[in-house]
């Protein structure tokens, strides 16, 4: 569909200009977006390693594995941009995303402002402790310490309904958190298990920093697009019903998630829709 509007675009645009519209140029735009694409920007995590992860000029993770499937599938020529958190609707009202792989839990407060393809992955929110601490065993041990999360995530929403006066720090993304964690600042990082995961197996963080062990949500990721899109949502979730039914998302959780020795929880991989308010 994309792709037949995009020829067509193109050949009103060549009618403009006064100058012959061949069927021919038509074809040969069909065939430059088939190999090619329509260019796109998408939002991923850029510090989350194992799931969204920048290193140079080079993107890795299992998001970035979902985000580029539902590209390859969808004839899009992908872009990527730092999503984060507190920024992830605007980004996506505001047009300057076409969609977000990022970590993204489906909640209804989001879907006043946007529309997702999901979930494709059930993760749990948890904590992440220096290796060498005994003193927190779970959220019933929080009172008096301090921890940190992310703007704009339900990481923080949850925590401050789970303990309610909790001291919260609320930082924009959560590789800060994990230096705060490190120098002392604060006591716990809290968020998804799967972000707590990769930060804790990190060369840099090994024997240094340890996931509790006890969640406390349930987190459904999906694949944010515009509020409303609901064509572009359908064809993300037969993308994402194909990366799972091919074997793909079992292969890229093993690779991403595997050597942080996670292993999904109940109920994955789940079965996405177009979820919109
Ligand atoms: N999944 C949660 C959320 O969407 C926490 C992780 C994040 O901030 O990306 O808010």
């Amino acid at each position: 569909m994309k792709l037949r509007r995009t020829s067509a675009v193109a050949i009103a645009a060549v009618a403009a200009l006064g100058l012959a519209a061949c069927g021919d140029d038509g074809g040969g735009n069909g065939g430059g977006a088939a190999a090619g694409g329509e260019k796109v920007k998408v939002g991923i995590k850029f510090d989350q390693p194992g799931l969204g992860l920048k290193t140079g000029a080079t993107y890795s993770g299992f998001d970035v594995d979902v985000a580029n499937f539902i590209a390859e599938e969808l004839d899009l020529e992908v872009e990527f941009v730092e999503a984060v958190s507190s920024q992830r609707e605007t980004l996506l009202k505001t047009g300057q995303v076409k969609y977000i792989v990022g970590t993204y839990s489906i909640t209804d407060k989001r879907m006043a402002d946007v529309s997702f393809a999901g979930p494709y992955f059930i993760a749990g929110q948890d904590l992440l402790i220096r290796a060498d601490d005994t003193s927190i065993t779970g959220t019933e041990s929080l009172a008096g310490k301090k921890l940190c999360s992310v703007k704009g995530s339900t990481s923080a929403v949850n925590v401050q309904k789970e303990v309610p006066g909790v001291n919260l720090q609320e930082y924009n993304t959560y590789s800060l958190c994990v230096d705060a964690l490190k120098s002392g600042a604060v006591d716990a990082l809290t968020t998804d298990d799967t972000i707590l995961a990769g930060y804790a197996a990190q060369d840099a963080n090994k024997g240094k920093l340890k996931v509790v062990g006890n969640t406390f949500s349930t987190e459904n990721y999906g694949v944010g697009v515009q509020k409303g899109d609901t064509e572009f949502c359908n064809q993300v979730v037969t993308a994402l019903q194909k990366f799972i039914d091919d074997g793909k998302w079992e292969e890229s959780v093993q690779k991403w998630l595997g050597p942080a020795n996670y292993t999904p929880g109940e109920g994955n991989p789940p079965t996405p829709t177009c979820q919109s308010a």
